[in-house]
């Protein structure tokens, strides 16, 4: 098992145990009893942590080729509520939502589905997000084993998908569990990469449906559709095309001027549709804006940007000090290259077929230069350079009219950046309308009052440039359709649309 931590004995400043009345030990993540685990063929693997239609994506992709993956519903307030229950003190705010999020479902599986917990260490394995920290990002597999342990789940096994390595690390038996084939890194990205399709799409449709509830409805179909063509092993590209046709007959009023704003920050945090972040997205939407959202390729590509940059410096120090590029360096660079085309390719793909044009892939190098006067370009932790790189687009390019940095209660990183490395960025740039917003898992009041503040002023920006342009008597109706995407340099949607007329 992964930590073997020796037994300490805590004394005071003379070395004396008295005091403490008894021998106090260390956390050792080993289980107490052995267990005799399930084999591959009967374990169950449960994933979460994105947004809920890529989860459930994921699922079935992933069943697809014959892995028994089940998506964990999407956390919501009583999973926060057992994370804080079982999990230590001090933890940041995603850490408690999602490792209360797996308590819940394995207390549902023994309460309401009649499982031994037995059964449930036995048979289950939960696939998470991991990394070397900086930030708690290094402790989350402990912390797992921890709240589980003291919820009765003692030897649940956990793995995890580190970001900063692009590679499933864990236990040796639990490695062997899952089959890391090309074909499983595939189709997980494919599955990543369709659902940020569709979630860039719902964000630009759903502020301006005619109908309410018409959005959510035909991407739920169009997910269906999907996950039939994961299933049943058909074309991705020409599925995304049938799907095209069924967005199309949503009706849409596009010109109505609506605030945008770029809903940026921890990567979970901002990611997030639930009570993790109050359901920013859709109350924005229902106050009147409309939501740029953070796609998990923006998290991958950043990753490979890390592993990127690492390396060109080991490349620089090989050179400085006359020494012969290794073997396993150059195996990195290649594959470093062959990811960045797979997601560049499969995205520009999908996008194409679907009907997403005029989205721009990040361009890391360009993100990267717009910070680094601001923030080291070698610090991991959180999302790196990456939200000061975001606040600073966004206001050069006219991308928004308010940007809002959505940081988790106790998270290090992203407390930094926000209320540190922001706010030199915001003097700099006096347009910039921005909010960085604390998400504890209470306190909902506070958070959509500040929220309704920075909206106000964006509703006004919107409306001004809307109104500032005219109005043609005839509207062209390719105007309300969602096809129709126009590149200029105004923020809010409907004033892009006039000023391509
Ligand atoms: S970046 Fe912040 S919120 Fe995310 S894991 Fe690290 S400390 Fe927690």
């Amino acid at each position: 098992m992964s930590v073997a931590c020796s037994t300490v004995k805590m004394t005071d400043k003379n070395g004396d145990l008295s005091f403490l009345g008894q021998e106090a030990t260390q956390w050792r993540d080993v289980p107490e009893k052995e267990i005799i685990y399930a084999p591959k063929n009967e374990t169950i693997m449960l994933i979460g942590g994105l947004t809920i239609l890529q989860d459930k994506l994921i699922e079935t992709a992933l069943r697809s080729i014959g892995e028994h993956f089940i998506a964990l519903p999407n956390p919501d307030f009583e999973s926060f509520q057992k994370g804080k229950a079982f999990g230590n003190k001090g933890q940041c705010n995603p850490t408690y939502f999602t490792v209360g999020n797996l308590v819940k479902y394995l207390q549902d599986l023994r309460d309401k589905k009649g499982l031994s917990a037995e059964e449930i260490v036995q048979k289950y394995l939960y696939v998470t997000a991991g990394g070397c920290g900086p930030c708690r990002f290094g402790m989350y597999i402990t912390e797992y084993k921890k709240a589980l342990r003291d919820a009765g789940f003692d030897g649940f096994r956990i793995t995890s998908f580190e970001h900063d390595k692009g590679i499933f690390q864990g236990e040796d038996e639990v490695e062997q569990l899952l089959n890391l084939s090309p074909k499983f890194f595939i189709i997980l990205v494919k599955a990543i990469i369709i659902g940020d399709i569709l979630n860039i799409l719902g964000y630009k449709m759903r502020p301006y449906e005619l109908e309410v509830g018409a959005v959510d409805q035909a991407m739920e179909t169009c997910r269906l559709h999907i996950s039939k063509a994961f299933e049943e092993k058909k074309n991705l590209t020409k599925t995304l095309w049938e799907c095209r046709a069924l967005l199309k007959k949503v009706p849409l009023n596009r010109l109505q001027a609506k605030a945008k704003v770029l809903v940026m920050g921890e990567f979970w945090a901002a990611m997030t549709e639930g009570d993790g972040n109050y359901n920013l997205h859709r109350f924005l939407e229902a106050e009147g804006a409309e939501c740029i959202p953070q796609p998990v390729m923006n998290r991958l590509m950043l990753s490979i940007w890390e592993a990127e940059h690492k390396l060109s410096k080991q490349e620089t120090l090989a050179t400085q000090s006359d020494t012969r590029i290794d073997f396993s360096t150059m195996k990195s660079r290649i594959m470093i290259k062959s990811a960045k085309v797979a997601i560049k390719t499969f995205f520009s793909m999908y996008a194409k077929a679907i009907g997403l044009h005029n989205y721009e892939i990040p361009n890391m190098e360009k993100l990267a230069s717009l910070s680094e006067q601001y923030y080291t370009l070698d610090c991991e932790g959180g999302e790196g350079h990456l939200e000061v790189a975001h606040l600073i687009e966004s206001v050069k390019e006219n991308l928004s009219h308010l940007t809002i940095s959505v940081k988790p209660f106790g998270c290090m990183p992203s407390s930094a950046v926000s209320d540190g490395i922001q706010s030199l960025v915001t003097s700099r740039f006096p347009t910039a309308n921005f909010l960085a917003i604390e998400t504890s898992g209470e306190g909902a009041a506070n958070f959509y009052s500040r929220v309704q503040m920075a909206l106000f002023k964006a509703k006004q920006a919107a409306k001004e440039e809307f109104e500032a342009l005219s109005i043609p008597q005839n509207i062209p109706e390719k105007c309300h359709n969602y096809l129709y995407q126009p590149h200029s340099n105004k923020a809010g949607t409907a004033a892009q649309l006039l000023a391509s007329l």
